[in-house]
């Protein structure tokens, strides 16, 4: 499985952990499927989430008025959702995992304060990650296998990312 994010969704998926960080941010993942691969086209910050909801949850509570909206869209769906874990690894939660049903994506964020610093590129699990002024972020994507029902890693794609080098913040007073 593959998992492919545009311009718009990468910087979707940032500024949400950027701007909660500490905290966990959470959102909706927008975009299509395409046989084995999940093309992602928007990110979107879901700011009254609560930590450790899911899409699936959150159909009955606070923003299944955004879900109801998306879901009314034509072409466009909603394929899985995203949070970060500031200052702890990719890897999935019991209640991560709870959350989780085929046919889905879930996107998860590692976010912490930036050590020295590293160009985006993909890892060797699948995972991308590079920094910006002052954090470090990985993004990994998950999703449940339908044969076995196990959860299973993607490979994340953002051909946009890589290379990049966001530029260290001059002083400007
Ligand atoms: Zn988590």
């Amino acid at each position: 499985m593959q998992v492919f994010i545009n311009e718009a969704a990468f910087w979707g998926l940032l500024v949400s952990a950027i701007e909660v960080y500490k905290k966990e941010s959470y959102g909706l993942l927008l975009g299509h499927r395409d046989g084995d691969m999940f093309m992602v086209v928007n990110a979107i910050a879901c700011q009254k989430a609560e930590r450790h909801a899911t899409w699936v949850k959150a159909r009955d509570k606070s923003y299944s008025r955004i879900v109801n909206f998306f879901e009314n869209l034509p072409n466009l769906y909603i394929v899985g959702d995203f949070h970060s874990h500031p200052r702890h690894n990719t890897a999935l939660s019991e209640d991560d995992l709870y959350g989780m049903s085929p046919g889905h994506v879930y996107i998860v964020m590692e976010i912490k304060d930036k050590g020295k610093e590293k160009y985006w590129s993909y890892n060797e699990d699948g995972t991308l990650s590079g920094t910006t002024d002052n954090w470090f972020i990985k993004i990994a994507a998950h999703y449940i296998d339908p044969d076995t029902g196990k959860h299973r890693m993607a490979d994340v794609l953002c051909p946009f990312a890589i290379g990049f080098n966001i530029k260290a913040r001059t002083p400007s007073r």
